[in-house]
């Protein structure tokens, strides 16, 4: 595959370049890191559920001022939300259903990006959802920011 699988120009956080720095190394290893024979090598966080198309985890470097940020990692190597078998999106749906009964979840934002990264926002081009989770017991909490476009 030619495409680029990792996209350093949107891995810069405000104030921390840890996320920043792993998507640099990443990017000269020329392997996607969501591919599952990669995985393991980059991602060390449990698998909190194994589905049909997905795996489901928490991310690694998850958004400011989130109390969860999970992870749904296609399990095959797709870049662009029109190749996703419809079982896929119905698939997303349980597990998303799944999430929200098991953590608790009152409310919670999906985010999914697709297609050329340079217009997305995305780092990894493999298909992936967000599934980010506010901080819903502390009356203070902060907005979570998330770059798309
Ligand atoms: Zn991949």
């Amino acid at each position: 595959m030619n495409e680029p699988h990792v996209n350093l120009s949107n891995a810069g956080r405000p104030g921390d370049d840890t996320y920043k720095k792993v998507i640099e190394e990443i990017s000269g290893h020329k392997v996607c890191p969501f591919c599952q024979e990669y995985l393991a090598n980059y991602h060390k966080n449990p698998i909190l559920k194994e589905g049909r198309n997905w795996l489901v985890t928490a991310n690694m470097y998850p958004y400011d001022n989130a109390k969860h940020h999970f992870l749904f990692i296609h399990k095959s190597h797709i870049a662009n939300t029109e190749d996703m078998p419809a079982e896929s999106f119905a698939e997303l749906q349980e597990l998303i259903a799944w999430i929200v009964k098991e953590y608790k979840c009152p409310g919670g934002t999906l985010m999914m990006r697709c297609g050329d990264m340079a217009l997305t926002g995305a780092t990894v081009a493999h298909i992936h959802a967000h599934f980010i989770v506010a901080d819903y017991e502390n009356k203070d909490r902060k907005p979570i920011l998330a770059r798309v476009g």
